[in-house]
């Protein structure tokens, strides 16, 4: 089974065992050599930065690690949309999504039986383990939204909830580009697609057609059930600690738990849990006990669960830090920069356009 260490230096040694031209070649596979590092990025312990520069120390000929450092870079791409946009990212982006008759989702993929065996494995493993395959999602999202009609924003949201690596940027515009409300078309995967890619052999699903016959598909009847999933956040109490107003207070979040963050600065360090935040976009267990575990890598931390308000109550002093991040627009105090892969600002409409100017770019690197 899939398991997301959390210790620093096991971390660090998931960086080292990147395979950058394996990447490239199989990626879209099962068994592709994917990194899982989606989890520690999305948590802000490593930056996708820190993970390109250690590629590129490398010094491998470029079209070795384009398609890596490429795909790295969808990571930005999105964040740089959500900070651009806000929370306009909870809607439809670019286009209205078409086809849509209901605003949930269809039972058969939150019970994981959506007449794929390798889809229907990959939801338990979703459950059991927080990560999905990157194609996986596309598959699910397909499935949905596209031939299930739900609006991709219930499903996005009980995916988010369950991954570790649930960043709400990757997430939601990713759903909205699958279902073509932050791209021009719609997604569609046939049977032997999934077959290739997933390394089955299955036949005789509503998915067993040809392109054309997919794209005229009626709802399959087994979609039209459809459910809420509940979807909350448990919450854990605040450690019991004192606060000296005349030290600095630097606070980490659900989006940063960086150990390295101001290291040897001295400083007192809250991770702070927002009942706010968590209300909006809410978690699992499991993603709440991953951030406590990686919590274990910054010295001293105390977790503190409130409004920012109860925060600053308990602080009572001025000299507040947090890095820059779409969920942290009410925190008041010295924001912190962001690491990026690139010097590359605001919303661009499409990745290649943002690439390009990253691209720009590149000869720093090599
Ligand atoms: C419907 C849907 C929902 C998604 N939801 C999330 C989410 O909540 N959180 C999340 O981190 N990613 C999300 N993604 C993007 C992508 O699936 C994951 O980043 C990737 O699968 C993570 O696994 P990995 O670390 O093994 O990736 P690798 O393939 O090893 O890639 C290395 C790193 O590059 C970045 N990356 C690669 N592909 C993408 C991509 N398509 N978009 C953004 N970044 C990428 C990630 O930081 C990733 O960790 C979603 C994609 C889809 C289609």
């Amino acid at each position: 089974m899939v398991t997301f260490p959390t210790s620093y230096s096991r971390i660090l040694d998931k960086i080292e065992a990147i395979s950058p031209e394996e990447y490239g070649r199989t990626r879209n596979y099962i068994d592709g050599s994917v990194t899982r590092l989606s989890p520690y990025i999305s948590r802000g312990v490593i930056s996708t930065k820190m993970v390109m520069e250690e590629v590129m120390k490398r010094q491998l000929p470029w079209k070795r690690v384009e398609k890596f450092i490429q795909e790295l870079a969808w990571r930005d791409y999105w964040q740089q949309v959500w900070k651009a946009k806000g929370s306009a990212i909870d809607r439809d982006l670019k286009n209205p999504q078409q086809g849509v008759d209901n605003q949930l989702i269809p039972s058969a993929v939150v019970n994981a039986h959506t007449d794929i065996d390798v889809m229907d494995v990959a939801i338990e493993q979703l459950y059991d383990t927080g990560y999905m395959h990157n194609h996986m999602r596309m598959y699910v999202a397909a499935v949905a939204c596209n031939f299930g009609k739900s609006h991709w924003r219930m499903p996005a949201r009980w995916m988010y909830y369950h991954l570790l690596d649930g960043d709400w940027a990757s997430n939601a515009l990713s759903w909205q580009w699958v279902v073509g409300a932050n791209s021009n078309k719609k997604y569609f995967a046939n049977q032997a697609n999934i077959n290739r890619y997933f390394r089955s052999q299955q036949r005789g699903t509503f998915l067993d057609q040809n392109y054309e016959q997919l794209s005229n598909l009626d709802k399959p009847e087994f979609l039209t059930e459809l459910t809420s999933p509940e979807l909350v956040t448990v919450l854990p109490k605040s450690d019991r600690f004192e606060l000296e107003a005349d030290e600095p207070l630097m606070i980490y979040t659900y989006y940063n738990m960086d150990p390295k963050w101001e290291v040897g600065e001295s400083a007192q360090r809250v991770l702070h849990l927002d009942p706010e935040v968590f209300s909006r976009y809410p978690v699992s267990d499991a993603g709440i006990r991953f951030i406590l575990d990686l919590g274990e890598n910054i010295p001293d931390v105390h977790l503190f669960t409130g409004t920012f308000e109860e925060l600053m109550d308990l602080y009572g002093g001025t000299d507040v830090h947090f890095k820059e991040h779409p969920l942290n627009g009410h925190y008041r105090g010295v924001e912190h920069a962001r690491d990026w892969m690139f010097d590359v600002e605001g919303y661009f409409p499409s990745f290649f356009a943002f690439w390009k100017r990253c691209m720009k770019q590149m000869k720093v690197y090599s």
